[in-house]
C-alpha cells in the first residue's frame, strides 16, 4: 500500500512533466521528456551493448548513448533522473504464464510463494480466518512446495482444521494434490474417488475414512476448483491490478498467458475491463485454451470468429490458440491415435488462418507424435513463421530439438524444475537429469528459446527466481540438478526473459530490446544483474519500472519515503 501511494505519487509528478513536454516534441522529433543518466544500460540489441544513458520521448526510445549527448537531446521541461549508477534492462516479459487467471484471485487468495517456513505459511491461513467471515473461503490455489519450508513437509488437514475451524480450507500443491479442510469436504460434498474425477484418490485413514488429502491431477483439480465461488467482478479488477503491479515490482512489463484450466470466456473480463480504462501496468499477449474436452475445434473456431491473428493493441493482443488445444494431448503421456488425429485438424486449421500457437507437451518419449503431426501440416501450410512454441519438454533430447528446429518452432522453457527438480533426479537418476533441461544444445542449433514461469499453480511468477534457476540449475531446495554444461550465460537468459518472449508475443519489432523506435519498457535493478552472485539474482527486484515510459513502480530512491 505504501509503496502504491509513493509510485502513484511519482507517477503524477511524471505525467505532469511528460504532458509539458509532449507539446516541446511537436517542434522537434529528437527532444526527449524523460532522460536516464548515469547508468548501466543493458541494451540487448544484437551486439548485447551498454550505455550509460536513455532518452525517451512520447513513450519510444529515442537515443541511447553517453549521459552528455543524451542530456542534449532534453526538451526544457523534461525529467532527468540520475540512476546512480544502476543497472537498466528492457522489462521482461514472462513467455508462458497463466498470470490472467492468477490474477483474478490475487486479492482473495492467500499466497503461499517464496513463505520461507510452514510455520508462517500456517500463520497466513490463520490471519486470512480471522480476517474473514465464519463459513468464508480460504484458497491456497498453488505456487509452493514442501523444499522451499524449512521443516521440508505438507501440512496436515488436523493442523489447519486446528487453525481455521470455522472456514473451509482448500491448499493446491502443483497439479498433484490437494488438502482440503473437513469443512471444505463437506462443502463440496466430497465422499469418495467418484467425487474427485477423472483419476483423483482420496486418502483414507485406519478407518477408511477420508482424510482430506487427494491425490489428483490438472483436470480434476480443476473441476474441483470451478465448484469454489467465484470472486465478484470487483474482487478480481483490484485483484488483477495489484497482481500487475506486484509483477511491475519485480521488473515484468509484458506476459504471454497461457490461458489454462478453469479459464473461460467469462474470465477475461476483468482484464478486458483494466485494458479499457487504460489501467493495464503490463502488456498481456493472451492465448485462448479449447475450454472443454470433445468439440476443441468448433469451439476455438467460433470464439475465433471474432478474434483474427494479433487482434487488439500494444497494451492487449490475441496471440492465437493454446495451451489446451486438444485435452487428449494434455495429458502428460502418450497420446491416442484418436487424439492425435484430432490434433492434427486442428493443427492445420490454425496454420491455415495463420496463428501463432503454444503447445503444452511432456515428455520427450512421445514428442515425436506432436512433431510427426507439424511436419505434415508444414508441406501444405509453412510454420515456420507462425511462432508456434512448444512449452516445457524439459527432458528435450537433442534429436527432438533439431526436429524443432528444422521446422521453426520456438522452445518455452519454464522453470517448473526449480520445485520440481529433486523428484526428477529420484525418476531419472542424477546423471540424466544433468542434462535437463538442454537450454545451452537448443540455444547452439540456433532454436529461439523463451522465458518463464507457468506460474502460479506450479511455480513463483517471480522472474529473477527463474533467471537465477537458468544460470544455477539449483532447485529451492538447494539440489544442484543440471550442469552448468547445459545453463545458458547471463547474457543468454536475459535474452530469453526479453527479446525472445517478445519473439513469442509477436511484439519483437515493438519491445524486448533497449533501441530508438522501441517501447521505453524498463526497469532499473535493485543490483547488478551481470555481476551479482548467482544466489543474489533471485532477491534483485525493480526500483524504477516504466511501460511506455509511464511509471508503473517505483521504489526508494525513486520514490519518496
Ligand atoms: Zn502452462
Amino acid at each position: 500500500m505504501m509503496l502504491k501511494s509513493r509510485s502513484a505519487k511519482f507517477t503524477r509528478y511524471l505525467a505532469a512533466t511528460i504532458i509539458a513536454a509532449s507539446f516541446a516534441t511537436i517542434a522537434s522529433a529528437q527532444t526527449a521528456d524523460t532522460i536516464l543518466f548515469n547508468g548501466k544500460i543493458l541494451t540487448v540489441d544484437k551486439d548485447f551493448s551498454q550505455q550509460e544513458a536513455l532518452a525517451i520521448g512520447d513513450g519510444r526510445i529515442l537515443a541511447t548513448g553517453t549521459s552528455a549527448a543524451m542530456k542534449k537531446l532534453a526538451g526544457d521541461k523534461a525529467r532527468l533522473v540520475d540512476l546512480g549508477g544502476r543497472t537498466v534492462i528492457p522489462g521482461l516479459t514472462d513467455g508462458h504464464i497463466h498470470g490472467i487467471r492468477a490474477a483474478l484471485t490475487f486479492g482473495t487468495e492467500v499466497n503461499w510463494i517464496g513463505v520461507p517456513t510452514l510455520k508462517d505459511a500456517l500463520e497466513k491461513i490463520r490471519a486470512a480466518a480471522a480476517a474473514q467471515k465464519p463459513g468464508s473461503w480460504i484458497v491456497v490455489a498453488g505456487g509452493w512446495t514442501e523444499a522451499q519450508f524449512a521443516e521440508k513437509r505438507r501440512p496436515t488437514p488436523s493442523e489447519v482444521a486446528a487453525i481455521a475451524p470455522d472456514n473451509p480450507v482448500y491448499i493446491q500443491h502443483l497439479y498433484d494434490w490437494l488438502l482440503l479442510s473437513p469443512k471444505a469436504m463437506e462443502a463440496l460434498n466430497i465422499r469418495d474417488d467418484n467425487d474427485v474425477t477423472p483419476g483423483g484418490k482420496l486418502a483414507r485413514d485406519g478407518d477408511n475414512k477420508p482424510t482430506g488429502i487427494i491425490e489428483a491431477g490438472g483436470n480434476a483439480l480443476g473441476r474441483i476448483f470451478d465448484k469454489l465461488p467465484k470472486p465478484t467482478m470487483e474482487q478480481q479488477i483490484d485483484g488483477s491490478k495489484k497482481f500487475f503491479r506486484e509483477m511491475n515490482s519485480l521488473g515484468i512489463t509484458g506476459i504471454v498467458d497461457g490461458g489454462g484450466v478453469s479459464m473461460y470466456p467469462a474470465s477475461y473480463q476483468a482484464v478486458f475491463k483494466l485494458w479499457r480504462d487504460k489501467q493495464l501496468t503490463v502488456r498481456v499477449a493472451y492465448h485462448l485454451c479449447s475450454p472443454k474436452p470433445g468439440s476443441e475445434l468448433a469451439d476455438v473456431q467460433n470464439l475465433t470468429q471474432l478474434l483474427p491473428p494479433g487482434f487488439g493493441d500494444s497494451m492487449l493482443h490475441f496471440n492465437g490458440p493454446g495451451e489446451i488445444i486438444i485435452w487428449a494431448d494434455w495429458t502428460d503421456g502418450d497420446i491416442t491415435p484418436d487424439g492425435k488425429a484430432k490434433l492434427a485438424e486442428f493443427l492445420r486449421w490454425a496454420a491455415s488462418k495463420g496463428y501463432t500457437i503454444q503447445l503444452h507437451w511432456n515428455p520427450d518419449r512421445t514428442v515425436h507424435d506432436l512433431l510427426d503431426v507439424v511436419e505434415g501440416i508444414d508441406k501444405d501450410y509453412p510454420v515456420r513463421d507462425l511462432r508456434w512454441a512448444v512449452l516445457h519438454l524439459y527432458n528435450a533430447s537433442e534429436d527432438s530439438l533439431k526436429r524443432m528446429k528444422s521446422l521453426g518452432l520456438i522452445w518455452g522453457v519454464q522453470d517448473g524444475l526449480y520445485f520440481g527438480g529433486e523428484r526428477l533426479q529420484k525418476e531419472v537418476g542424477a546423471e540424466q537429469a544433468r542434462m535437463m533441461p538442454r537450454i545451452a544444445t537448443a540455444m547452439k542449433l540456433g532454436l529461439v528459446v523463451g522465458a518463464g514461469t507457468d506460474a502460479h499453480r506450479v511455480s513463483s511468477y517471480n522472474p529473477f527466481v527463474s533467471l537465477q534457476w537458468y544460470l544455477d540449475g539449483t532447485t529451492i531446495g538447494g539440489t544442484k540438478t543440471r550442469g552448468d554444461e547445459e545453463a545458458p550465460s547471463r547474457r543468454q537468459a536475459l535474452e530469453m526473459y526479453t527479446r525472445n518472449s517478445a519473439f513469442m508475443a509477436n511484439d519483437d519489432d515493438k519491445r524486448g530490446t533497449l533501441e530508438p523506435g522501441k517501447f521505453a519498457d524498463l526497469a532499473v535493478l535493485s543490483a547488478d544483474y551481470m555481476t551479482a552472485p548467482v544466489n543474489d539474482i533471485g532477491k534483485i527486484r525493480s526500483v524504477l519500472t516504466m511501460v511506455g515510459g509511464k511509471v508503473v513502480y517505483a521504489a526508494p530512491p525513486f520514490a519518496e519515503r
